[in-house]
């Protein structure tokens, strides 16, 4: 049977590995209903043509003579605006890839959760900013979560979930990004180029900032609580800097099971896509006489503060992460300006949890999307003043 499928992001880095997959399969496998991007119409139309896909929304209203002028000789629909994406997610689709960047990917991933198919979730910010809400939705919608990022991927491959009492924690790995071996003066002056010159993974800006300063691993961290109903103290952190083993469970009887692959998205992307079965994937294979070495130390959060601060931000609860996550997408996007330095980025997110804090009941719990959304946008604009005042 064909598969129908959605990619919401089908522009950037996991939308080109998802199509790159849905491109090698036999014809007749799979179905492109919609795709979205938020300004590159030349990409979008390209793809658009290049897969006959229904639907193609663009959220940036300035783009939208370009593509509809790209669009001119077809019969594709076009939406544009924020209502374009989440008609995107309506349409009906067995799997929708979950791949908008940042906050932005929250409203979209939550109308293609309520359709109660499966979705293939990249999109962290999601559960960063939403935790409780989202899984809710994914609970009352019957929809099938299956978790993209590597790591999550990895421990969704090896946990036991029918027996969540034989599990002790959940391990994280985390490549430890461009500065791992950076002293923290080193770290005050590196550049934008160097922090997006990754070098183990190769992903969109954001993320690779975000695995630059750890921040990565703390909204990784935020995710696998929420997605496998975990606390902070039952998830750990090892920077494992080959990223071969993706992430690892430890059971109670001391056996540790780890998945294992070359740092490739279109592994855990083919396993979301293929899922319950197995699809292929055309990824390097491991040749085990060749990895002369898999290492593995403790996080430095004195020079990585932004790990620190996710965790603070998960025992806090309630509102907390959002902030964290509202603010940290400021500082990334001011950074990648050059409106600020490296370390300044954590200092922002410091600086902007600790003035959301003040005066709020900051451990509730905002609940429904638009109490989200308020609070995203209040952050961001704290976290901007913090960003004029450094
Ligand atoms: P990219 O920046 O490469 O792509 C982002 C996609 O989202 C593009 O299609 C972009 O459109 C679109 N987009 C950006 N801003 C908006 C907006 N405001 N509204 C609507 N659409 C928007 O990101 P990645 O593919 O790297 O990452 C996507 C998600 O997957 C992130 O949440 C990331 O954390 C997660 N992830 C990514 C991994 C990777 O290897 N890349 C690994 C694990 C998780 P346009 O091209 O027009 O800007």
């Amino acid at each position: 049977m064909t598969k129908r499928v959605s990619i919401l992001g089908a522009t950037g880095s996991i939308g080109d590995s998802t199509l790159d997959i849905i491109r090698r399969a036999e014809p007749g496998v799979y179905k492109v209903v919609s795709l979205t991007a938020n300004k590159n119409a030349e990409k979008l139309a390209a793809l658009a043509k290049e897969f006959h896909v229904e639907f193609v929304a663009l959220a940036d209203e300035a783009g939208a003579k370009s593509l509809q002028a790209l669009l001119a000789e077809t019969q594709i629909e076009i939406g544009i605006g924020q209502g374009a994406l989440i008609e995107a997610a309506n349409r009906p689709a067995d799997f929708t890839m979950a791949a908008i960047i940042g906050a932005a990917g929250l409203e979209p991933t939550l109308a293609a959760v309520a359709q109660g198919n499966h979705i293939g979730l990249a999109n962290k910010e999601c559960l960063v900013c939403a935790g409780e809400t989202f899984m809710k939705a994914v609970a009352d919608s019957g929809a099938t979560l299956l978790p993209v990022d590597s790591e999550h991927n990895a421990i969704f491959q090896v946990l036991e979930a029918d027996q969540p009492d034989g599990v002790k924690r959940l391990i994280l790995t985390a490549s430890g990004g461009p500065f791992r071996d950076k002293t923290q003066k080193e770290l005050q002056s590196v550049t934008r180029e160097d922090a997006l010159n990754h070098p183990v993974w190769d992903m969109g800006a954001k993320i690779t900032i975000d695995s630059a300063t750890l921040m990565n691993k703390g909204l990784e961290l935020i995710e696998a609580s929420y997605l496998f109903d975990r606390p902070s103290a039952e998830i750990d952190v090892i920077i494992h800097p080959q990223s071969i083993i993706h992430s690892m469970v430890e059971y109670i009887d001391g056996s540790v099971l780890a998945q294992m692959g070359s740092p490739d998205m279109r592994t855990p992307i083919a396993y979301a896509l293929g899922w319950p079965s197995r699809i292929n994937a055309p990824v390097e294979r491991l040749d085990f006489a060749k990895i002369s070495q898999l290492s593995f130390f403790d996080p430095d959060v004195v020079r990585f503060p932004a790990l620190r601060l996710a965790r603070e931000a998960l025992e806090a609860g309630g509102c907390a992460p959002c902030v964290l996550n509202a603010a940290n997408e400021q500082a990334v996007a001011a950074f990648l300006d050059g409106r600020i330095g490296f370390t300044d980025i954590s200092k922002v997110v410091a600086k902007t949890l600790e003035r959301e804090s003040a005066g709020r009941d900051y451990g509730c719990n905002p609940g429904a999307v638009e109490a989200i959304i308020g609070v995203d946008q209040a952050a961001r604009r704290t976290a901007d003043e913090q960003i004029v005042s450094l």
